[in-house]
């Protein structure tokens, strides 16, 4: 087992971290949160890095990298902001890995060169209003017509909504029941009669675009079929990729928290010494070391057993929901270290508390994962809608 990382990763790591302070991302992370804006100026900057796209298909524009340098490249920007990030999760662990990975030939070539560019970005749209970890319940529903399905439903809290051009819909696909039935539909946005409702209002991640997707008789070719229904565990599967993702942004904002909290401690006086000289203090700081660097394994694990292709469902269940705890737990005594301050907008660790608490129910929350992970140590599967 080699945990060493490569010249190269290394490299990645120091330009990011040298952009970020040469640029000021601690202040652009506060504007963002102030104004609830997200920094769409980042994205051409980022296409010129090879930052977006960085593990797609060569063929297609992108950089054939291993994941392990998206988690590397989250975590790095996530220090100051998950919205500093997100373009390079979304062009790099979010569904356009379906594309690349299963989507048709015409699909990649219309898709993945303008992602790498930053002209286009692709949301992933599962949750309903009445399906969240219930996923197999959702009623949206894609009925054929001629080459065409016809789309109708609705979708909720879906990232990106508004801002993506391309939102990859999980619907069912005619009468078949449960997962058997639901498969991936690409939508493009400005299709008639796709519409958004108003952004959310989120506590934290302010200004990342979120908002429901209604779609009403959208007629949608049936070229933009990606993922059949009766595949729906491919669409699972690459799905784990999304965590890893979800993960590294944990791993990156409590790294942020504890670097913001460990810099105070040395600075801020009480008693007439600086708080770090307090064992309770130091004791804080080693805990948030300690459960960020058992949250880093895990992750790390997760993206370096994938490869290029998939990480697997237990690792990526188990890495996604130790990292959601984590940077909750993170921030929070990162908090407690500022004391009064830390409770102030003036200061970082709030916002990053309020970041932070998002990802243990985006991307599916840390129960519904815990049960995944009971299937895999007790070697069956428990159905969630009977006593098993
Ligand atoms: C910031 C953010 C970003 C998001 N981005 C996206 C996105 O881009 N695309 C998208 O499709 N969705 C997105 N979501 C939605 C998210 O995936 C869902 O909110 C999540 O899957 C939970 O669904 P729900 O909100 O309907 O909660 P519910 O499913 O109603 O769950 C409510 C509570 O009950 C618990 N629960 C439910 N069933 C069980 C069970 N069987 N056993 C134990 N506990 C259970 C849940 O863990 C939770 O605590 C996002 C959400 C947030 C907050």
């Amino acid at each position: 087992m080699d945990f060493n990382l490569t010249d190269e990763q290394r490299m990645l790591i120091d330009t990011l971290r040298t952009m970020g302070e040469r640029e000021k991302f601690r202040d652009l992370a506060q504007q963002i949160d102030a104004s609830a804006q997200f920094p769409y100026h980042l994205i051409p900057k980022y296409a010129g890095m090879g930052l977006l796209g960085m593990t797609l298909s060569p063929a297609y524009g992108g950089g054939g990298q291993p994941g392990i340098n998206a988690v590397l490249a989250i975590e790095e920007l996530a220090k100051y902001s998950p919205m500093i990030a997100a373009p390079v999760f979304e062009s790099n662990v979010g569904p356009v890995r379906v594309i690349d990975l299963f989507g048709t030939e015409e699909q990649k070539k219309a898709i993945i060169p303008g992602v790498c560019r930053g002209e286009l970005s692709v949301s992933v749209c599962m949750t309903e209003p009445e399906a969240g970890s219930d996923l197999t319940s959702l009623a949206t529903h894609a009925a054929r017509d001629g080459d065409d399905f016809i789309l109708n439903g609705r979708k909720t809290f879906i990232t990106g909504g508004g801002h993506a051009s391309h939102y990859m819909v999980y619907t069912r696909f005619g009468d078949i029941k449960g997962y058997k039935g639901i498969g991936g539909l690409l939508v493009e946005k400005g299709m008639p009669g796709f519409s958004f409702g108003r952004q959310e209002d989120f506590m934290g991640l302010r200004g990342m675009p979120s908002c429901d997707l209604i779609f009403e008789d959208v007629r949608v070719p049936g070229t933009n079929l990606v993922v059949r229904p009766g595949e729906f565990v491919n669409l699972m599967s690459t799905f784990d990729i999304e965590r890893c993702g979800n993960a590294a942004m944990c791993l990156g904002v409590a790294s942020g928290a504890m670097e913001a909290a460990r810099t105070y401690a040395m600075e801020r006086h009480a008693f007439g010494r600086p708080i770090c000289d307090f064992q309770a203090i130091q004791f804080m700081i080693v805990d948030m070391a300690m459960r960020l660097d058992a949250a880093r394994l895990l992750v790390y694990r997760a993206a370096s057993g994938a490869g290029q292709g998939l990480p697997s469902i237990y690792e990526a269940s188990m890495a996604k929901c130790y990292a959601n705890e984590m940077v909750i737990d993170v921030t929070n005594t990162a908090m407690q270290v500022f004391g009064g301050y830390g409770y102030s907008r003036e200061f970082p660790v709030e916002r990053m508390l309020r970041d932070g608490r998002a990802w243990c129910v985006a991307g599916g929350t840390v129960q519904m994962l815990r049960i995944t992970l009971a299937s895999f140590l007790f070697g069956r599967r428990f159905d969630q809608r009977k006593s098993n």
